[in-house]
């Protein structure tokens, strides 16, 4: 799947539920969200189930639950006839091909990408313009990293 087909997906679920919040994004397509005590897993998806499920560690901050659960909606989106079910630890830029497709999806989902463009033109680090969009470095990092503006960051997404 390239990366600019997910980016369209995203693209396209934004426009239909006029949101970024992938909480509400999940419930309008299908799938239910679950905040549940998972232990050392940051999330889950379970596509089997009649209707398919999001899980998101209860214990997580706020912030960390929202990608998580954008994460888990790309699987939604993007992999529910292919995925048994995902559980994770942690997102990692050099995970495995289903997972980096979830992170594009997040990543494409949460920010939006022409703001930070324009905040980062405005002078703003990459450090500052993740404040300001309320997202992670990390992820806004990946996602300029998809546009050729960055270096992909090495290691983890969520630790
Ligand atoms: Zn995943």
């Amino acid at each position: 799947m390239r990366a600019e087909y997910i980016r369209t997906k995203a693209a396209q679920l934004i426009a239909e539920t006029a949101c970024r919040d992938p909480f509400e994004a999940a419930c309008l397509t299908g799938a239910q969200v679950a905040f549940k005590d998972l232990g050392s897993l940051k999330g889950a998806y379970f596509p089997a189930f009649k209707t398919p499920v999001i899980a998101v560690n209860q214990s997580l901050d706020d912030n960390t639950k929202k990608i998580v659960c954008a994460h888990e909606l790309g699987h939604h989106i993007l992999h529910s006839r292919t995925a048994q079910s995902c559980r994770e630890l942690r997102f990692d830029s050099k995970a495995g091909i289903l997972e980096r497709e979830a992170n594009i999806f997040a990543a494409a989902f949460l920010i939006d990408y022409d703001k930070a463009l324009s905040l980062l033109k405005d002078g703003y680090t990459v450090d500052q313009t993740a404040a300001i969009l309320e997202t992670s470095t990390q992820l806004l990092e990946f996602l300029l990293s998809l546009g050729g503006i960055v270096q992909a960051p090495c290691g983890s997404f969520l630790k």
